[in-house]
């Protein structure tokens, strides 16, 4: 992500995404703080996948990636995404420094980019590749277009990096210093809205498969505890989570328990047709995407996003 600027200059032209990096850039206020999430980007991390997949992100550009340059391809896998990718300087998936036991006449980035190459091709990647024309020697890019879904199941993407590299990516971590980090990265608020999107999932799923209401109390028993302890911080606790899915569940004021929405309330209002202002649906819709009979209302008629399926 740099200084921003890409991130700046994709969302100027209309595409909707968020620039990540490790560490807050001054330059970051200058284009609108809200593009942009200072975020430790731990490949492992649910949180991050579901921020992906809930946000409904269909691209990851790593841009002078460094020690994510490897793991891109993995994530984009696992989050059914493509990769935009210019690698820079050459790291493994342990977070240190790509060693090749290659003595012949390549250079070692060449080396490095067919070693990025062979794992796109391994985890089933049309793969092109461009020059860039920046002002840098290392100005190779690769464009990543995932071919087939059906196959990017976790095991499977363990298994061939496996069999191909001798590579645990259970047990490798990009950043070796990854404990060493702040702590309070990780509350930093659009990580908590993807931990509300798992949290409202999570009773989302709970109340259609046992088919009845539940009280607050209840909800904070069946909710895993990881989920209880980010809710301790949330003000307003479960309960302003759950308003602000108002699309999923719904809480009533006077019995004070907890349904699932009447899907048909989802409906796009006159006001929001007749509004000149463009229309998009940033928010997946829970009923299309985890309702056994899927939502009642056409894509058009919905409010909320018809894209993702489980
Ligand atoms: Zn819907």
């Amino acid at each position: 992500c740099g200084n921003g600027l890409l991130t700046f200059l994709l969302v100027s032209e209309g595409y909707s995404g968020l620039g990540i990096d490790m560490r807050h850039r001054r330059s970051w206020s200058l284009f609108g703080s809200s593009l942009y999430l200072e975020l430790l980007i731990d490949p492992h991390s649910s949180t991050l996948h579901n921020l992906i997949i809930s946000n409904q992100y269909n691209l990851l550009i790593g841009n002078h990636s460094d020690e994510l340059t490897p793991w891109l391809p993995v994530l984009a896998s696992q989050c059914f995404c493509d990769v935009f990718l210019l690698p820079c300087c050459f790291f493994d998936f342990s977070g240190k420094k790509f060693i090749t036991n290659n003595h012949n006449n390549t250079t070692q980035y060449e080396q490095y980019l067919n070693y990025i190459e062979k794992i796109a091709n391994i985890l089933d990647f049309n793969i092109r590749k461009d020059k860039l024309r920046i002002p840098s020697t290392k100005n190779i890019c690769f464009i990543l277009h995932g071919k087939k879904l059906e196959d990017r199941s976790n095991d499977s993407i363990h298994t061939r990096l496996f069999n191909q590299f001798g590579i645990d990516i259970n047990h490798e971590h990009a950043d070796p210093q990854i404990s060493n980090h702040r702590s309070s990265l990780i509350k930093s608020k659009p990580e908590f809205y993807s931990i509300k999107f798992s949290i409202i999932h999570f009773l989302f799923e709970y109340i259609l498969n046992h088919n009845k209401s539940l009280t607050l109390s209840t909800a904070y028993d069946i909710l895993p505890n990881e989920f209880c302890e980010q809710l301790k911080s949330e003000h307003g606790g479960l309960k302003s989570v759950i308003l602000s899915y108002r699309h999923a569940l719904n809480f009533d004021p006077k019995t004070k328990l907890i349904t699932l929405t009447n899907p048909q309330l989802n409906s796009i209002t006159l006001k929001q047709k007749q509004s000149s202002k463009q229309c998009f649906k940033t928010k997946p819709c829970f009923f299309y995407a985890f309702h056994p009979n899927s939502c009642p209302l056409t894509d058009e008629q919905c409010a909320f996003s018809h894209i993702i399926k489980k």
